[in-house]
């Protein structure tokens, strides 16, 4: 799965390829979806969700540049694949933490997280995301697995200084994957182009 994320052009640095090496997809998915654990798609896991296809996974984590002792946001933690791969670009010293608005699915991202040996790197917050996490605040990194009508305005605050967040913004016709960058207290946002996501639901989000 790596070399081909890598031959397509997904993959550009050896540093996301070594991480997307060592988290067992497997370990994140249904019994009956472990079989598909490498190809490149998203996958049910329940719930009406899904974990992301692994060429989205890396797109966010090249764009994200992550590094070592950074603190993390993820919004939509799902099935904890996506909060894994994270978890291995910031350490060592870094954290992340992932919010869950499903409490079937914060409980599963836990025990899968736990079975894969990230239960000290990932902490799964159950609530609404698009309030963000303000007693971790600030993150250098804000990572958005569900589409935003809007930049929800409580992310924006939570950013660090010379943070980066990336959150897809559209219907559910049409997405961009929107990467926005804090410096100085000046925002600055560019479109990285078009992705589909399910929705983000709740106060800064699509209504239920
Ligand atoms: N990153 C995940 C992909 C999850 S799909 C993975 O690797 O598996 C998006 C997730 O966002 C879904 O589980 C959905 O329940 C969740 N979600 C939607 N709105 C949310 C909100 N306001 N706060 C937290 N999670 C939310």
């Amino acid at each position: 799965m790596v070399s081909r994320l890598r031959d397509s052009g997904y993959i550009r640095s050896q540093r996301v390829a070594d991480a997307m090496m060592v988290v067992p997809r497997h370990l994140f998915l249904p019994p009956e979806a472990r079989e598909n654990a490498y190809v490149d798609s998203p996958l049910h896991i329940g719930e009406g969700q899904t974990i992301s296809a692994p060429h989205m996974v890396a797109i966010m984590a090249e764009a994200l540049d992550l590094g070592p002792g950074q603190r993390v946001l993820e919004v939509g933690g799902g099935s904890g694949y996506h909060a894994a791969v994270m978890a291995e670009l910031v350490r060592p010293g870094g954290m992340v933490y992932t919010i869950e608005r499903i409490p079937p699915l914060a409980e599963m991202a836990r025990k899968n997280l736990m079975e894969a040996g990230y239960s000290s790197l990932v902490e799964v917050i159950e609530g609404d995301g698009t309030m963000g996490l303000p007693e971790h605040a600030p993150y250098d990194r804000i990572s958005v697995a569900a589409a935003a009508p809007d930049v929800p305005e409580p992310l924006k605050q939570q950013l660090a200084d010379e943070g980066r967040m990336l959150v897809p913004v559209g219907g559910s016709w049409h997405q961009d994957l929107v990467m926005v960058m804090r410096s100085k207290g000046r925002f600055r946002i560019e479109n990285l182009g078009g992705c589909i996501f399910v929705p983000l639901i709740g106060e800064h989000g699509h209504k239920p």
